[in-house]
């Protein structure tokens, strides 16, 4: 690109952006994503509640799938991330009251799945590099009421496995992996999500492994696994043997008081077929990470979420970038953030606000909420420093941009190198 004043004048104040080529598009389907849709529209079953057509519904199927691929027991397919949460969450017996520890920066469903069942969220800091649950400051969280570490692997962070793991083991309380913004990731070569009781997934549009709405629940515990499979549909679990064609392929057990949480058939479809894809996008991804991250250090001042050596196989869910802002001009990362936007026809997101100070977070408005509670479940009560530090520091963009050529890659470090260099323009906007 010739460096001439037009070439350097911002974008955000109407000078020519550094790209104006889209970017790879989020979900993804083909033929056989396609054929299986339609398989599905003319099978005459379209949930797992529907009559036995003489095959293997694709919930199950995909179920099967999945507890292969992470290299588990089984695995219960939910009808969204939240849901495989509360499913988890009852499995493991959570009672009114009962704490759960949860990472203070974190997607809203964390904390509003524990408070959906009546317990109490434990916001607990985070690590200043990966933005993930200190290991240290949970050890702290811990008390005698504690039920449930709810670790999440945060963006392209991960958090202490083994450290938690540990933990668990020392203390007796369970640990439950929310693997949402990590599917198919390898911890020392063993798939995360496998390393606590249970590990669950949202299948959300954004995900790397998506229906549009979706959830799974995996583990290797079969008691946990009958109770979870009963917890999402009813008290209902299918038959061990089929059925006569045409019949229900569910039995009534209801030892628990189950609700619908069921994945339906079309989900299934699409997943059955989009998981054979997971592991090579995953791989496309990791290649330009490193690429990008080696243009980002020449750029300076903007650096990728630490890697643990432990992570074989790293995923990208958002790519999380800190940013050194006095470099920047010190704005806020908000401004930077908008002026990197209009130089590459990308949308990027801030960091979630940790719980304490987030929105979407309001246990205290919820008629539900026990009087007896109100004071355990303000998320003002919990100090966050490091989480209120760090969030102001870093952006993300989705791992669909992960998906793009090299080029791409140059695009982004190129449109970090402008900004850093013109940042006493943005003086007009802050
Ligand atoms: C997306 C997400 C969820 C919620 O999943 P939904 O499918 O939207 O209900 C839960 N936890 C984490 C970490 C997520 O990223």
């Amino acid at each position: 690109m010739p460096n001439d004043m037009h070439s350097e004048r911002l974008a955000i104040l109407g000078g020519k952006p550094v790209r104006q080529r889209p970017w790879p598009r989020w979900p993804r389907a083909d033929e056989n994503t396609e054929k299986n849709l339609l398989d599905v529209l003319h099978s005459g079953r379209w949930a797992i509640s529907g009559m036995y057509s003489g095959r293997k519904p694709y919930e199950r199927q995909f179920a099967e799938a999945y507890a292969a691929f992470n290299d588990v027991s089984y695995a219960v397919p939910v009808c969204n991330g939240s849901a495989s949460l509360v499913v988890a969450l009852q499995a493991l017996n959570i009672r009114p009251g009962d704490e759960v520890l949860v990472p203070g920066i974190v997607w809203v469903a964390c904390a509003s799945a524990v408070t959906r069942i009546g317990g109490v969220p434990i916001l607990v800091d985070v690590e200043p590099d990966t933005l993930c649950m200190s290991l240290e400051a949970a050890r702290k969280a811990v008390t005698p009421r504690t039920r449930v570490i709810m670790i999440v692997h945060l963006y392209s962070g991960f958090a202490d496995i083994d450290g938690f793991v540990k933990l668990s083991q020392e203390t007796g309380i369970p640990l439950l992996e929310d693997c949402s913004q990590a599917h198919g990731a390898r911890w020392k070569g063993r798939r995360v999500g496998t390393f606590g009781d249970i590990g669950v997934f949202s299948l959300q549009d954004s995900k790397l492994l998506t229906c549009g709405e979706g959830g799974v629940a995996i583990t290797s515990d079969p008691r946990l696994y009958g109770l979870m499979e009963q917890l999402r549909d009813d008290g209902r679990r299918y038959t061990v043997s089929p059925p006569p064609l045409g019949h229900p392929e569910l039995e009534e057990i209801g030892t628990v008081q189950g609700y619908n949480y069921c994945m339906s058939e079309f989900h299934a479809a699409v997943l059955t077929d989009r998981l054979r894809h997971l592991d090579g996008e995953n791989r496309v991804r990791h290649e330009n990470a490193l690429y990008l991250e080696e243009l980002l250090a020449e750029v300076g001042d903007v650096r990728p979420l630490r890697r643990r050596p432990e992570v074989t196989q790293p995923t990208y869910y958002h790519y999380g970038l800190l940013l050194n802002r006095q470099a920047f001009g010190n704005y806020k990362s908000d401004v930077i953030r908008r002026a990197l936007m209009a130089e590459l026809n990308l949308f990027m997101e801030p960091v979630d606000d940790p719980l304490n100070q987030n929105i979407l977070y309001n246990p205290l408005r919820s008629p539900r909420t026990r009087e007896a509670l109100k004071e355990a479940l303000n998320p003002a009560r919990f100090d966050l420093p490091v989480a209120a530090r760090v969030h102001k520091d870093c952006l993300t963009f989705s791992h669909s941009v992960l998906l793009d050529d090299r080029e791409g890659m140059e695009d982004i470090a190129r449109a970090f190198s402008k900004v850093k260099k013109n940042h006493h323009l943005l003086s007009q906007l802050a």
